[in-house]
Protein backbone atom coordinates (compact mmCIF):
# COMPACT_ATOMS: atom_id res chain seq x y z
CA UNK A 1 0.00 0.00 0.00
CA UNK A 2 1.01 3.58 -0.66
CA UNK A 3 0.97 5.94 2.50
CA UNK A 4 2.08 9.53 2.27
CA UNK A 5 4.08 11.08 5.21
CA UNK A 6 2.92 14.70 6.27
CA UNK A 7 6.10 16.71 6.94
CA UNK A 8 8.35 18.41 5.43
CA UNK A 9 11.16 17.08 7.98
CA UNK A 10 13.68 15.09 5.81
CA UNK A 11 14.82 14.18 9.38
CA UNK A 12 12.06 12.48 10.26
CA UNK A 13 10.88 10.90 6.62
CA UNK A 14 14.82 8.93 7.22
CA UNK A 15 13.72 7.73 10.63
CA UNK A 16 10.67 6.16 9.45
CA UNK A 17 11.90 4.87 6.13
CA UNK A 18 14.39 2.80 8.15
CA UNK A 19 11.06 1.21 9.80
CA UNK A 20 8.88 0.51 6.68
CA UNK A 21 7.42 -3.13 6.55
CA UNK A 22 7.23 -4.67 3.70
CA UNK A 23 4.57 -4.01 1.00
CA UNK A 24 4.38 -0.41 2.60
CA UNK A 25 5.21 2.32 0.22
CA UNK A 26 6.57 5.93 1.86
CA UNK A 27 5.46 8.88 -0.51
CA UNK A 28 6.70 12.79 0.20
CA UNK A 29 4.88 15.70 -0.20
CA UNK A 30 7.13 16.44 -3.14
CA UNK A 31 5.63 14.03 -4.65
CA UNK A 32 1.93 15.58 -4.48
CA UNK A 33 3.40 19.12 -5.54
CA UNK A 34 2.99 20.19 -1.60
CA UNK A 35 5.46 22.55 -0.88
CA UNK A 36 3.69 24.89 1.20
CA UNK A 37 3.68 25.04 4.93
CA UNK A 38 1.39 22.94 6.59
CA UNK A 39 -0.28 24.18 9.38
CA UNK A 40 0.08 23.55 13.15
CA UNK A 41 -1.83 25.88 15.36
CA UNK A 42 -3.29 23.50 17.72
CA UNK A 43 -2.47 23.64 21.25
CA UNK A 44 -2.07 20.04 21.82
CA UNK A 45 0.20 17.82 20.10
CA UNK A 46 -2.75 15.70 19.09
CA UNK A 47 -4.34 18.58 17.74
CA UNK A 48 -1.17 19.36 15.25
CA UNK A 49 -0.71 15.86 14.54
CA UNK A 50 -4.50 15.82 13.26
CA UNK A 51 -3.89 19.23 11.90
CA UNK A 52 -1.22 18.38 9.52
CA UNK A 53 -2.65 15.10 8.37
CA UNK A 54 -6.21 16.81 7.80
CA UNK A 55 -4.36 19.64 5.84
CA UNK A 56 -3.11 16.73 3.20
CA UNK A 57 -5.99 14.54 3.16
CA UNK A 58 -8.38 17.42 2.72
CA UNK A 59 -5.91 18.84 -0.33
CA UNK A 60 -5.19 14.99 -2.00
CA UNK A 61 -8.11 12.67 -0.94
CA UNK A 62 -4.71 10.14 0.06
CA UNK A 63 -3.86 7.79 2.41
CA UNK A 64 -1.84 10.17 4.81
CA UNK A 65 -0.22 9.98 8.06
CA UNK A 66 1.37 12.72 9.85
CA UNK A 67 3.33 13.15 13.17
CA UNK A 68 3.34 16.01 16.07
CA UNK A 69 6.16 15.60 19.02
CA UNK A 70 6.41 17.74 22.03
CA UNK A 71 9.41 17.21 24.38
CA UNK A 72 7.57 17.70 28.15
CA UNK A 73 9.53 18.58 31.03
CA UNK A 74 8.41 17.66 34.43
CA UNK A 75 9.71 20.71 36.69
CA UNK A 76 8.91 22.87 33.69
CA UNK A 77 4.99 21.10 34.08
CA UNK A 78 5.39 19.89 30.83
CA UNK A 79 6.37 22.65 29.34
CA UNK A 80 7.51 23.14 25.67
CA UNK A 81 5.12 20.53 25.09
CA UNK A 82 3.54 21.41 22.14
CA UNK A 83 5.73 24.73 21.60
CA UNK A 84 9.17 22.44 21.36
CA UNK A 85 9.93 23.69 17.60
CA UNK A 86 9.36 27.56 18.46
CA UNK A 87 10.27 27.10 22.43
CA UNK A 88 13.09 30.09 22.41
CA UNK A 89 11.18 31.53 19.42
CA UNK A 90 9.47 31.74 15.68
CA UNK A 91 13.51 31.32 13.76
CA UNK A 92 12.77 27.63 15.18
CA UNK A 93 16.12 26.91 16.02
CA UNK A 94 17.38 23.90 17.97
CA UNK A 95 20.24 25.07 19.65
CA UNK A 96 18.33 28.26 20.65
CA UNK A 97 15.90 25.75 21.96
CA UNK A 98 18.49 23.50 23.81
CA UNK A 99 20.26 27.14 25.24
CA UNK A 100 16.60 27.70 26.96
CA UNK A 101 15.38 25.06 27.93
CA UNK A 102 18.99 24.34 29.82
CA UNK A 103 18.79 27.85 31.43
CA UNK A 104 15.41 27.42 32.75
CA UNK A 105 16.49 23.84 34.74
CA UNK A 106 19.88 25.36 35.99
CA UNK A 107 20.99 23.42 37.94
CA UNK A 108 18.02 21.16 39.31
CA UNK A 109 17.97 17.75 40.31
CA UNK A 110 14.45 16.67 38.91
CA UNK A 111 15.24 16.55 35.08
CA UNK A 112 13.09 13.98 34.63
CA UNK A 113 11.20 14.71 30.92
CA UNK A 114 9.41 12.42 28.15
CA UNK A 115 8.70 12.62 23.95
CA UNK A 116 5.53 12.01 23.24
CA UNK A 117 4.47 11.42 19.59
CA UNK A 118 1.07 11.23 18.08
CA UNK A 119 0.87 9.91 14.41
CA UNK A 120 -2.53 10.24 13.20
CA UNK A 121 -3.66 8.03 10.36
CA UNK A 122 -6.42 9.23 7.66
CA UNK A 123 -7.14 6.32 5.14
CA UNK A 124 -8.80 6.97 1.37
CA UNK A 125 -12.25 7.13 2.63
CA UNK A 126 -11.37 9.69 5.51
CA UNK A 127 -11.60 7.60 9.06
CA UNK A 128 -9.24 9.28 11.63
CA UNK A 129 -6.67 7.07 13.85
CA UNK A 130 -4.63 7.93 16.14
CA UNK A 131 -1.69 6.34 17.84
CA UNK A 132 0.86 7.51 21.06
CA UNK A 133 4.33 6.91 21.33
CA UNK A 134 6.57 7.97 24.30
CA UNK A 135 9.96 7.88 25.26
CA UNK A 136 10.76 8.33 29.11
CA UNK A 137 14.33 10.06 29.82
CA UNK A 138 15.93 13.11 31.23
CA UNK A 139 17.23 16.23 30.27
CA UNK A 140 21.08 16.43 30.55
CA UNK A 141 23.46 19.02 31.92
CA UNK A 142 24.97 19.66 28.30
CA UNK A 143 24.87 19.32 24.97
CA UNK A 144 26.36 15.93 23.87
CA UNK A 145 26.66 14.21 20.43
CA UNK A 146 26.06 14.93 16.75
CA UNK A 147 23.35 12.78 15.61
CA UNK A 148 19.63 13.37 15.52
CA UNK A 149 17.73 17.20 15.43
CA UNK A 150 16.36 18.77 17.40
CA UNK A 151 16.70 18.70 21.61
CA UNK A 152 18.44 14.82 20.67
CA UNK A 153 21.64 15.99 22.50
CA UNK A 154 20.18 16.87 25.76
CA UNK A 155 18.01 14.06 26.06
CA UNK A 156 19.11 10.87 28.07
CA UNK A 157 16.51 8.04 27.30
CA UNK A 158 16.13 5.94 30.45
CA UNK A 159 18.39 3.03 30.86
CA UNK A 160 21.61 4.73 28.87
CA UNK A 161 24.15 6.88 29.36
CA UNK A 162 24.53 8.56 25.85
CA UNK A 163 22.06 11.24 24.50
CA UNK A 164 19.95 10.50 21.46
CA UNK A 165 21.82 12.77 19.56
CA UNK A 166 25.05 10.21 20.64
CA UNK A 167 23.33 6.75 19.01
CA UNK A 168 23.08 5.96 15.73
CA UNK A 169 19.83 6.50 13.71
CA UNK A 170 19.29 2.55 14.23
CA UNK A 171 19.78 2.40 17.82
CA UNK A 172 17.45 5.45 18.22
CA UNK A 173 15.05 3.95 16.31
CA UNK A 174 14.84 0.65 18.74
CA UNK A 175 13.81 2.86 21.76
CA UNK A 176 12.09 6.44 20.16
CA UNK A 177 8.85 7.91 20.28
CA UNK A 178 8.19 8.40 17.08
CA UNK A 179 9.12 4.65 16.09
CA UNK A 180 6.80 3.60 18.73
CA UNK A 181 3.67 5.00 17.48
CA UNK A 182 4.69 4.70 13.97
CA UNK A 183 5.13 0.95 14.75
CA UNK A 184 1.60 0.85 16.29
CA UNK A 185 0.66 2.33 12.86
CA UNK A 186 2.38 -0.06 11.20
CA UNK A 187 0.26 -3.23 13.28
CA UNK A 188 -2.87 -1.42 13.02
CA UNK A 189 -2.45 -1.35 8.74
CA UNK A 190 -1.30 -4.99 8.98
CA UNK A 191 -4.52 -5.81 10.77
CA UNK A 192 -6.82 -4.08 7.87
P1 LIG B 1 7.27 18.41 15.33
O1 LIG B 1 6.23 19.48 15.46
O2 LIG B 1 6.74 17.04 15.39
O3 LIG B 1 8.14 18.66 14.14
O4 LIG B 1 8.22 18.50 16.58
C1 LIG B 1 8.37 19.68 17.32
C2 LIG B 1 9.78 19.84 17.79
O5 LIG B 1 10.08 18.81 18.73
C3 LIG B 1 10.85 19.74 16.71
O6 LIG B 1 11.09 20.96 16.10
C4 LIG B 1 12.04 19.31 17.52
O7 LIG B 1 12.64 20.43 18.12
C5 LIG B 1 11.43 18.45 18.59
N1 LIG B 1 11.51 17.03 18.21
C6 LIG B 1 10.60 16.28 17.56
N2 LIG B 1 11.04 15.02 17.43
C7 LIG B 1 12.26 14.99 18.00
C8 LIG B 1 13.23 13.96 18.18
O8 LIG B 1 13.08 12.81 17.77
N3 LIG B 1 14.35 14.32 18.81
C9 LIG B 1 14.59 15.57 19.29
N4 LIG B 1 13.73 16.57 19.14
C10 LIG B 1 12.57 16.27 18.51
Amino acid sequence: MVVYFATHNQNKVKEIAKLLPEGMELRSLDELNLHEEIPETSDTIEGNSLMKTQYVFDKHRVACFGDDTGLEVQALKGKPGVYSARYAGPQKNSHDNMDLLLSKLGSFDERSARFKTVITYINAEGSVHQFTGIAKGSITREKSGQEGFGYDPIFQPEGYDITFAEMSADEKNQISHRAKAFQQLVNFLSEQ
